[in-house]
């Protein structure tokens, strides 16, 4: 290291000073002592900066969260900047000089990856698991579905003091429990920075535990939980059957719970639901704030596709196709999701602007998948009856407006609610053509917009089919 540092001249540590007083400004002195402190400045050469921190997980969480930040700074300092690398520390320095930090042993994500056969001495130390940096409070839409899940998130992750013990959140897979979990351990993080919070998934618990019991290193394992202030585990429904497991779960459980430390569990299923979990386990998951998450209505998932295209800075993707995926895809937010960045992928490769004509094309597969199997009959028969018109006119060819608007309604109907194309649904009417079709479609919409008791009924009509 002391040759290394020798190679830097006097000029190169002055850029690196700016480079670090700008970090600490931008970034807070807490953030800066945890986490960029310790980046030391190794060598430039050839425009290319090399810089170490002293182990794995600050490396993963530097490069993660401030990479683009150092790299911007460094880039203003050395304008034909070619590179910058932040490695770890050769092992010998990273011993003897530092031990693990504070902040390591405290959000903890995971550094180890498993190699079996691998002791589990060291990377045993870092027990949680990685938080997503975008799973925070600020990128959570709240609808009635989630809003209880989420304000109890939000007290706990608020409250000094432990009003609920443990919080538990459930609700089927895709709604935001993970979500929600990071958002809490994000917060209480940034707040207080000395708390120590775990988060990781039931199953890695239970990993970790069984490596334990293998390296004979149980009396390590308790402790390292039992000495935190936050224990978040993830999809609890995992450890049902897995006796063992469940017993030192039990056990943290309780020392946590005496010791007054806040405990937050999701699932799948509410505690008494839960199949292979002891019944004492659950009824003491029960006491103290159990939330659920619903399954989420249209208005909740037109708002996170929204919000969802917003943060990828997309402005030019049509509030039609929008509504149709919201419409579209209700199976569960992970997959809406997956959805939109399909869309947005396909735009930017092909090069050409979103349409719902792509959207359809691109998502054919999942429109399917998530088809609700209404049928354009019952859109037919339901608006007849809606509009007290005659089913038989849905087909005829009569034009008078008391017919024609019910019909165009319909067609609307079946162009948002199924996954027919516009020439099978012009035959469904009464052998129509395409273009007539898709003339209803952008009436209904314009109407829609004009006209606020037009847009109630089909708002109406909508929830009437999609139920
Ligand atoms: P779960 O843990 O319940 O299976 P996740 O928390 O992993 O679900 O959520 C799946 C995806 O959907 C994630 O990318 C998450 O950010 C997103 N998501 C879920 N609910 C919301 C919401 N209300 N607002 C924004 N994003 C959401
Ligand atoms: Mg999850």
């Amino acid at each position: 290291m002391l040759e290394l540092s020798a190679e830097l001249n006097e000029e190169t540590k002055i850029k690196w000073d700016r480079v670090r007083s700008r970090l600490r400004a931008e970034f807070g002195e807490a953030t800066f002592n945890s986490w960029l402190k310790s980046l030391d400045l190794v060598s430039m050469r050839d425009n290319k900066v090399m810089m170490t921190v002293p182990t794995r997980f600050m490396r993963d969480w530097v490069v993660s969260h401030y990479a683009d930040r150092v790299r911007d700074l460094w880039q203003e300092e050395v304008p034909d900047l070619q590179s910058v690398d932040i490695h770890v520390k050769p092992a010998e320095y990273a011993k003897r000089e530092t031990p693990m930090s504070a902040a390591e042993s405290k959000v903890a994500a995971q550094v180890a990856e498993a190699a079996p056969g691998q002791s589990g001495s060291e990377d045993g130390q870092v027990v949680g698991s990685r938080l997503d940096p975008r799973f925070t409070f600020d990128n959570f839409v709240v609808g009635k579905s989630n809003e209880l899940a989420y304000a109890a998130a939000r007290r706990t992750a608020e409250s000094s003091m432990v009003t609920f013990n443990p919080l538990f959140i459930y609700g089927p897979v895709g709604l935001g429990k993970t979500h929600l979990m990071h958002s809490i351990a994000h917060h209480i993080c940034e707040r207080n920075p000395d708390r120590k919070v775990i988060y990781l998934s039931a199953e890695k618990f239970m990993y970790q535990f069984i490596r334990a019991l293998r390296y004979k290193d149980t009396m390590a394992f308790k402790q390292q939980f039992r000495s935190v202030d936050v224990l978040m585990i993830d999809d609890v429904q995992f450890i049902s059957g897995k006796d063992s497991t469940q017993e030192e779960f039990f056990h943290t459980f309780n020392a946590l719970v005496d010791q007054n430390r806040q405990i937050i569990i999701s699932g799948d299923r509410s505690p008494t639901d839960l199949e292979g979990i002891e019944e004492r386990m659950r009824s003491r998951l029960g006491w103290g704030l159990v939330a659920d998450i619903h399954p989420t209505d249209y208005e909740l998932r037109l708002g996170i596709l929204q919000s969802k295209a917003e943060q990828a800075g997309c402005k030019e993707i049509p509030q039609r196709v929008l509504e149709f995926l919201a419409h579209r895809i209700t199976s569960n937010v992970r997959e809406l999701e997956g959805a939109l960045n399909r869309v947005l992928a396909y735009s930017n490769l092909v090069g050409r602007p979103i349409t719902l004509e792509t959207t359809q094309e691109v998502l054919q597969d999942l429109l399917r998948a998530n088809d609700r199997r209404v049928t354009i009959e019952e859109i037919q028969k339901r608006v007849a009856e809606h509009f007290n018109i005659r089913l038989a006119d849905m087909y005829s060819a009569r034009r008078a407006r008391a017919v024609a608007r019910p019909r165009q309604v319909a067609m609307y109907l079946a162009k948002q609610l199924t996954s027919r194309s516009l020439p099978e649904i012009g035959r469904k009417f009464g052998g129509r053509d395409h273009t007539t079709v898709m003339h209803a479609v952008r009436k209904v919409e314009e109407l829609r917009e004009t006209d606020s008791a037009f847009a109630d009924d089909l708002n109406l009509l909508r929830r009437m089919l999609e139920t």
